[in-house]
């Protein structure tokens, strides 16, 4: 009976001038993401986006959960602005939604709701709502109106063109389509952490490019694999993810051979960001994101932070520094990476890393230690040793 589904996107509405901007690129995201279910128009009109449901609702809904910008959508029947049409569709909408839900006590209570947006049409709203209740209760005598906690609505919007008429109403994801915001890269590791910082970031409009520092041979092929296989469930969230896999090894190897165990995490990961913004730079990303929860590691401090940071003039993004681990925990499961993070493949970070790391590093200090290191040179040979490779489906 549904033969379209209404879309509609709360927060990208209220962006002024990039309006625009905003409902084209959340056209185009919904479209991709309903690539291969044979629906090929995403309509816009009016603040609202339509898409004929031409597959399974289920399967439609399924993959709009996964769109940020999307507030929320409705199977809506879409008739002629007369008002006998109106009744006739609502006659069938309160058919199907009868069909769903179990009427305690043998009686379902209602009620019918218009919002008349076309102010050209010639009944107004609560004659058309009084009108359209008294239609229901004559053709459906186990129908009880309540204007207050009714278990139904029967939604009557009456617009320029068609008025639509729906009971449902099924929650979006929220958020800002990925793209509106630009480009992030995002520093993946096979944790657990940085791909909902990730989701995250992505959630509010930014689409990510990501990076894996990889120490083949310490780690194996198949740690690396499973980082793609984050990147692949990310995707599923705003289309395709470049994966930078850059080539640790040498690296790692330099600064264990040259500074200070106690200060190999810090200058390790002062490396990391240095490589991050390098290819942040190469591919226009205006910020770079990781998953650090502050307290969390001993890099995690605000010390440490301060250090790392000191390395970079891009923004880091830090989605997830105020969360919880067990916050983070539930969000990476709900979002369906949480499986594939605690696999058990060793981390690059863990290679040569000592017991007692510093935890309150101080700048001078650090920068002494990396004094003794071909910095430029070391970043530059591995920036050559990287590997592209795009993982999620187009
Ligand atoms: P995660 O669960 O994301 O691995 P973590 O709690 O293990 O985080 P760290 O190992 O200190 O914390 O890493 C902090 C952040 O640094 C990570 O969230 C990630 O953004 C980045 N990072 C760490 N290791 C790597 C790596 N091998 N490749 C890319 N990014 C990394
Ligand atoms: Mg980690």
């Amino acid at each position: 009976m549904y033969e379209l589904l209404l879309i509609r996107y709360g927060e990208i509405g209220t962006k002024g001038k990039n309006r625009h901007v905003f409902e084209q690129r959340l056209q185009a995201n919904i479209q991709s993401a309903l690539k291969g279910l044979g629906i090929e128009e995403v309509e816009r009109a009016h603040a609202r986006l339509y898409v004929p449901l031409k597959a399974d609702l289920e399967a439609v809904v399924k993959r709009l959960q996964r769109v940020f910008g999307i507030s929320s959508f409705s199977p809506v029947v879409r008739v002629p602005l007369d008002p006998q049409a109106i009744e006739k569709a609502a006659i069938e909408v309160m058919a199907a939604g009868l069909r769903q839900e179990q009427p305690d006590g043998g009686r379902l209570t209602f009620k019918v709701d218009t919002r008349r947006a076309n102010k050209g049409f010639p009944i107004t709203s609560p004659v058309m709502s009084s009108n359209l209740g008294a239609v229901l209760l004559q053709e459906f005598p186990q129908l009880a109106v309540d204007v207050h906690q009714p278990q139904l609505t029967v939604q009557v919007e009456i617009r320029d063109q068609y008025s639509y008429v729906y009971t449902e109403r099924i929650p979006g994801p929220g958020g800002l389509p990925v793209g509106v915001s630009g480009k992030g890269v995002l520093l993946l590791s096979g944790g657990i952490d940085s791909p909902v910082a990730g989701y995250r970031m992505m959630k509010r409009g930014v689409r990510p490019i990501a990076v894996h520092f990889h120490s083949y041979p310490f780690t194996s092929e198949r740690s690396k694999e499973k980082v793609l296989e984050l990147a692949r469930v990310l995707s599923t969230y705003g289309g395709p993810i470049p994966v930078h896999v850059v080539h640790f090894t040498e690296i790692q190897k330099a600064i264990n051979q040259h500074c200070p165990g106690r200060l190999m995490i810090t200058i390790m990961r002062r490396m990391m960001l240095r490589l991050a913004e390098a290819i942040a730079r190469r591919e226009g990303a205006g910020a770079l994101i990781t998953g650090e929860s502050l307290g969390q590691v001993a890099s995690q401090t605000m010390e440490s932070i301060l250090v790392t940071n000191a390395v970079v003039e891009l923004p880091v993004f830090r989605p997830l520094i105020g969360a919880d681990k067990m916050e983070i925990v539930e969000l990476a499961q709900e979002i369906g990476t949480y499986k594939l993070s605690i696999q058990p493949y060793e981390d690059c970070c863990t290679i040569f890393v000592p017991r007692h790391p510093e935890i309150y590093p101080e700048l001078s200090e650090v920068e002494n230690a990396e004094a003794k290191l071909p910095v430029e040179a070391l970043i530059q040979e591995a920036l050559e040793r990287t590997e592209l490779i795009i993982c999620g489906e187009e």
